[in-house]
């Protein structure tokens, strides 16, 4: 069975097939014309279903999804629609996860499938927000009426479109994609207003639909005013000087839109440095990106050291994960794999010199060099300070100071010789205050070590293009904290932190990517303090 014509392949399957037919009762039509015919007839039939064939299968939960319209339980059919709506709807739902949306607007009737799909890609704090002169996917009510499934929000907003859309602009709305049903009375309208009133972010699209109308708005003699109001919205885009698009061939044809605001403010008599372009010109969130920056992070098994290798990790960076226990680096490694970051485990002991040269080598071998060093394996052993022995004080300046001291310079030389590199320790605010009750001097001690290693280090390096700083974490729930020494302080803790919780290892992914990237260059022998206020009384 042949699908309905909804496509423009399909309408042109369609004329094909009837041309095939008049040929075949006619005796005086060539074979070889026939021949051509049927040829071209099946790479039309073919493609639609293939295209559908090789889209991601939808989701089960799309299957007559259920929303919750004012209470009341409504069931979104499939409909016929879905008999190419899949296809679409993995596209769009494509769209949403490359824009990263968060907020889409969509002016006009959009079919229910694609809503869904788009509403699935979104974040749990998305929305969308339907716009329509009339009420919409079953809503009775002329009032705005709210949808949710999850947490996720679509918003029915029946009423003049060009009311409602005022009414957003007013509260200050944004979008990151804004959709536009093309075959609609003032289309054309809603897009300059959308455009003027800056109802999509910077780096928003905006997807006008219908624009190529069944394959009619380009046919000449056209008389068809609906046609032509899509002629000349596809007119008006195209000569948009803030703009650029794309028209797609997909269903009735979808135009992808993107500002290109400095096309027109080149026009204009401005201040063109780096402020204005980004430097590099790059925007401040891309600036954080460290695609192709080579990273390693010791104690990356668990806890803190975990959170910095899945951050640098998806900030762009290839992750080496260093631990004394190799079997716990490999899993934070399965991790990023799973996550599509490139990285390797390795086992080492950090106090150990021969193992620190070890993985700086086998990091170069396989990645050529290395520029972002996360120096933050550490211990935590608890005693009175008139019966530290002098084992535990030696174990923890082994690990804590001496070892962060091998990895720092032997990354450093590394660095020093390209010209380039990011050296981030992990302090403690213990470097800053003498937690309390806790006793753990050799702790304390060697994390003050570690900031004047980083001030010593961050002065030197600096004219040579390596930064080195260190983040001091409050007390982060790490199973560091769990143990049987201090496990019984939690409670104590909680009431000395002006943020009244503990740090997560979470609240320190942001700090290390900063200091990973080249935003903060300038930047060096810094100990920045994470502790949630706890270091300020
Ligand atoms: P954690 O104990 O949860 O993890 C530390 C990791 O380091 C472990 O996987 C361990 O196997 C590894 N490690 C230990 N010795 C090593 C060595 N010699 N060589 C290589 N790897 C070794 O600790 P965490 O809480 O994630 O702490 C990480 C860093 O943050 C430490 O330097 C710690 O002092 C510091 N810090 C922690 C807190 C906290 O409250 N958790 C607070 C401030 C600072």
């Amino acid at each position: 069975m042949h699908r309905p014509a909804e496509t423009l392949m399909g309408l042109i399957a369609g004329n094909l097939r009837k041309a095939r037919e008049i040929a075949h009762s006619d005796s005086h039509v060539p074979e070889q014309l026939k021949h051509y015919l049927q040829k071209a007839l099946e790479v039309a039939v073919g493609l639609d279903p293939y295209l559908d064939a090789m889209a991601t299968a939808k989701t089960a939960s799309l299957e007559g999804w259920q929303l919750n319209v004012a209470g009341v339980e409504t069931k979104v059919k499939p409909h016929k629609e879905c008999a190419s709506g899949y296809l679409k709807g993995q596209v769009l739902r494509m769209f949403v996860h490359m824009v990263g949306a968060k907020r889409i607007l969509l002016i006009g009737r959009l079919k229910g499938y694609s809503i869904l799909a788009m509403a699935e890609a979104l974040p749990d704090d998305g929305k969308i927000i339907l716009c329509a002169v009339e009420p919409y996917l079953e809503v009775k009510s002329q009032e705005a009426s709210d949808y949710s499934s999850h947490v996720k929000q679509i918003s029915v907003k029946v009423g003049p479109i060009a009311d409602t859309l005022e009414e957003l602009v007013a509260v200050g709305e944004h979008f990151d994609i804004v959709f536009i049903d093309a075959a609609q009375r003032n289309a054309v309208n809603y897009y300059n207003f959308v455009m003027d009133n800056h109802l999509l972010r910077m780096d928003g699209v905006i997807c006008v639909e219908n624009t190529l109308m069944k394959g009619q708005v380009y046919l000449e003699n056209i008389s068809d005013e609906n046609i032509l109001a899509v002629r000349n919205l596809n007119n008006v885009i195209n000569s948009d000087p803030r703009v650029e698009q794309v028209i797609l061939p997909m269903q009735g044809g979808m135009s992808v839109i993107r500002r290109m605001h400095c096309a027109v403010l080149l026009q204009k008599e401005l201040v063109k440095d780096d402020v204005f372009w980004g430097y590099k010109r790059c925007h401040i969130l891309d600036r954080l990106r460290l695609d192709g920056k080579v990273a390693y992070v010791t104690g990356g098994g668990q806890g803190i050291g975990r959170a910095f290798a899945h951050a640098l990790g998806e900030a762009g960076a290839k992750v080496a994960i260093v631990d004394l226990v190799l079997a716990k680096a490999e899993v934070v490694a399965e991790e990023l794999s799973l996550k599509g970051i490139k990285n390797m485990a390795m086992g080492a002991d950090v106090s150990k010199p021969e193992d620190v040269q070890r993985i700086l080598d086998a990091i170069v071998a396989r990645w050529g060099t290395v520029h972002i060093a996360c120096n933050n394996a550490g211990i935590n052993m608890n005693s009175a300070s008139e019966d530290t022995s002098l084992e535990e004080w030696d174990k923890t300046f082994n690990v804590n100071l001496r070892g962060l001291f091998l990895c720092c310079q032997a990354a450093g030389r590394i660095m020093l010789k390209q010209g380039y590199g990011k050296i981030i320790n992990t302090a403690s605010m213990a470097s800053l205050i003498v937690p309390h009750p806790q006793k753990q001097l050799a702790y304390n001690a060697s994390k003050a070590g570690v900031v004047k290693l980083t001030q010593t280090l961050g002065t030197e390096w600096i004219d040579r293009g390596v930064r080195v700083n260190c983040i001091s974490p409050g007390i982060v729930d790490t199973p560091l904290i769990h143990s049987e020494d201090l496990k019984p302080l939690v409670q104590r803790w909680l009431t000395d932190i002006p943020a009244g919780k503990l740090a997560q290892v979470t609240d320190l992914q942001a700090a290390v990517v900063y200091l990973a990237s080249e935003a903060s260059d300038y930047m060096t022998g810094h100990n920045l303090a994470i502790e949630g206020g706890q270091s300020l009384w």
